[in-house]
């Protein structure tokens, strides 16, 4: 953590908690009609992407520390399918978990995860909620619209786990849509802590209120891009998953992603589930970033 010219940055550190085998055709659609595609994601011999779920600790000089989506539940070790649901549990049958516990992750970090205080949302998909019981005291940071879809009648077959979720009084819901600024490309973002350190950006299209996440660190931007999109090189080829809850939103958001990257060559762009893009940003805290 460190400042330059007066304005204060974070500093971020990547949290490897599991990782899944998934088909290719799952992370780049498939071309051709929908029968095709459904034929491509269950053939059993295609081609296979393995994805790592990450979490992120975000620590601020003076507000202190934030994490950025959670890792896994003891009870998904024991068993996916009960913690994530069987629909979903399903897609994520193949599921790895990390070598270290996600709450054990924590304390090596020097946290205790029953003192972590806020926690932003990229979205309430399973990968990403499993973890937020271990964080009794936190506070949940997400967009309004993100609870319609985590809540709704079908949430279960969308991604959603409900029993993850904690009570309401402890979600802290972004109205992007009446608190929101541009900033750059992107048309709503929200200032989290009013020093410019920490920038919400709604980027729908994943999922109906999926944000990302503008860090400034002392090195360079960091965009933890979230499920925009799943890889660098879906942003790069403009490459749509199997599924989005939205494809014309979807391709918005990727858009001004894409026009950030490209007005910020310096920038770090993380999607949670690149490998490389993990591994980027691992080196530059190997590199010396003041803890
Ligand atoms: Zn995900």
């Amino acid at each position: 953590v460190s400042e330059r010219d007066g304005e204060p940055s974070v500093s971020v550190e990547a949290l490897w908690v599991g990782e899944v085998p998934a088909p290719e055709a799952w992370v780049f659609r498939p071309v051709g009609s929908s029968v095709a595609r459904w034929r491509a994601l269950l053939s059993r011999h295609g081609p296979t992407v393995t994805l790592p779920l990450l979490a992120f600790v975000v620590r601020h000089p003076s507000a202190g520390v934030l994490l950025i989506d959670t890792g896994l539940h003891p009870s998904a070790l024991r068993d996916v399918r009960g913690d994530y649901g069987r629909i979903t549990g399903l897609l994520f049958r193949a599921l790895r978990p990390g070598e270290t516990p996600f709450d054990v992750q924590l304390e090596q970090a020097g946290l205790a995860p029953g003192e972590i205080d806020r926690v932003i949302m990229t979205h309430l998909h399973v990968d990403h909620t499993s973890g937020m019981r271990l964080l009794p005291a936190a506070t949940f940071i997400l967009a309004r619209r993100e609870m319609e879809g985590a809540t709704g009648r079908l949430s279960s077959l969308n991604g959603y786990a409900a029993a993850h979720l904690p009570e309401q009084r402890r979600m802290r819901l972004i109205d992007f849509e009446r608190e929101g600024e541009p900033h750059g490309p992107f048309a709503q973002t929200v200032d989290l802590i009013g020093d410019g350190s920490v920038r919400l950006i709604s980027t729908p299209g994943h999922t109906p209120g999926h944000l990302s996440v503008l860090l400034r660190t002392a090195q360079a931007p960091v965009l933890v891009i979230g499920d925009a999109v799943y890889t660098l090189r879906s942003l790069e080829q403009e490459q749509l998953p199997f599924r989005t809850a939205n494809d014309s939103a979807y391709r918005r958001s990727m858009q001004e992603i894409k026009l950030y990257a490209q007005a910020n060559p310096d920038a770090i762009l993380i999607p949670t589930h690149d490998a490389g893009a993990y591994r980027r940003i691992a080196s530059l805290n190997a590199a010396g970033q003041p803890a």
